[in-house]
């Protein structure tokens, strides 16, 4: 039998805490149910629920960002992404087109999809011109981009990929020493796709405990309960708080189809590094439908450096969870929704955009 909210918030409060925890989210859709149902307040007010890299649009590295743009405005090509990524910043002289957005106001051909299946149906409408996908995301949005390109994909069409799996990044903080957490929610989603068992790590080699998480306030409650009953009898184990969806070996047709066409590689995190092992690239088979291969020009490695960041944007801190989103100077002052800075103000899973629109001002 499930719970509600107010149950799970009746069980955490009676329990007996020490004076802070800290516990981590790395879902930018656990962030938004977090914040959104206003659980902070509502819990204790020494536990700290700190979002953690969660946002896909916001780890994507600028070099990406920028050659996506200058593909779209130097070749004759449609670029297609999905719609938060459009208004992502890049930084280019004074002058020239800041974001996918501007480039498109610029003349270039750049059309916002919310699916694998619009850039196959786009592709399929124009096969004299090129289609680049441009698809940035983490395993979850990976995944149905694997299965274009398993099932075969015009051969105009060609994935600029900016793929990434989430549990690296954790593992990266973790194994730094001091991760500024004591717990970790593990994203449902992911889960559901990847297994629960990604997710092992974290008790079994750190210690600390874990419970994977769906997106209502009761289950994000109840694998919050979880992780504190673990932490209070110190026996840290991973939790399934989400057996609705989360079953033992993840989809196994998504997992195969990733394997197909995809390898993992080293990848780039926008602002905090290359981290090994935490991104997704085409399989050499697949090259006629590797963007970066068929556009290698546009593929500038003199772009590529770590804390690729506009000016004064905290994001890659607020990205690991070293600080939240109102510390950064420029929160809600240069950075809003309508003027964003940094990506993860522009993302519907950014951070710092879930706090504005929630109304958090500082
Ligand atoms: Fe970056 Fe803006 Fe967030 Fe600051 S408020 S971290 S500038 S996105």
């Amino acid at each position: 039998m499930s719970h509600d909210a107010a149950y799970w918030l009746q069980k955490i409060r009676a329990l007996d805490l020490p004076s802070r925890i800290k516990i981590m989210n790395v879902c930018g859709g656990h962030e938004r149910s977090i914040t959104l149902a206003g659980l902070r307040g509502a819990l204790p007010g020494n536990i700290e629920l700190i979002p953690g890299p969660g946002c896909p649009v916001c780890v994507c590295p600028e070099e990406d960002v920028y050659q996506a743009t200058q593909l779209a405005l130097n070749e004759k090509i449609i670029l297609v992404a999905f719609g938060d990524m459009l208004r992502v910043p890049v930084n280019v002289p004074k002058g020239e087109p800041r974001s996918l957005d501007a480039a498109r106001a610029a003349g270039a051909d750049i059309r916002p999809i919310a699916s694998p299946t619009e850039a196959v149906q786009i592709a399929r409408a124009n096969p004299d011109i090129p289609v680049v996908f441009f698809a940035a995301g983490f395993e979850t949005t990976t995944a149905p981009v694997a299965a274009m390109l398993a099932a075969g994909v015009p051969p105009n069409l060609s994935v600029l990929l900016s793929g990434r799996l989430t549990w690296p990044a954790v593992a990266m903080l973790l194994d730094a020493g001091k991760p500024g957490f004591d717990a970790l929610i593990a994203p449902g989603h992911v889960a559901t796709v990847m297994g629960a068992d990604e997710w092992a790590f974290v008790p079994a080699r750190h210690g600390l405990p874990a419970a994977v998480a769906g997106f209502t306030p009761e289950s994000l409650l109840a694998a919050t309960y979880s992780v504190l009953r673990q932490l209070l009898a110190e026996r840290p184990f991973l939790d399934n708080c989400y057996p609705e969806l989360v079953r033992p070996g993840g989809n196994v047709s998504a997992r195969r189809q990733l394997a197909q066409v995809m390898d993992v590689v080293d990848a780039n995190w926008r602002g905090v590094g290359v981290i090994p092992a935490s991104g997704f690239g085409i399989k050499p088979a697949l090259a006629a439908h590797d963007a970066r291969l068929r556009f290698p020009a546009y593929d500038d490695p003199a772009r590529k450096r770590a804390g690729e960041m506009p000016p004064g944007c905290d994001c890659a801190r607020v990205v690991l969870g070293k600080i939240y989103p109102d510390h950064c100077r420029l929160y809600g002052r240069a950075c809003t929704p309508r003027t964003p800075i940094g990506p993860c103000m522009v993302s519907d899973e950014g951070a710092c955009r879930i706090w504005w629109a929630s109304g958090i001002r500082e």
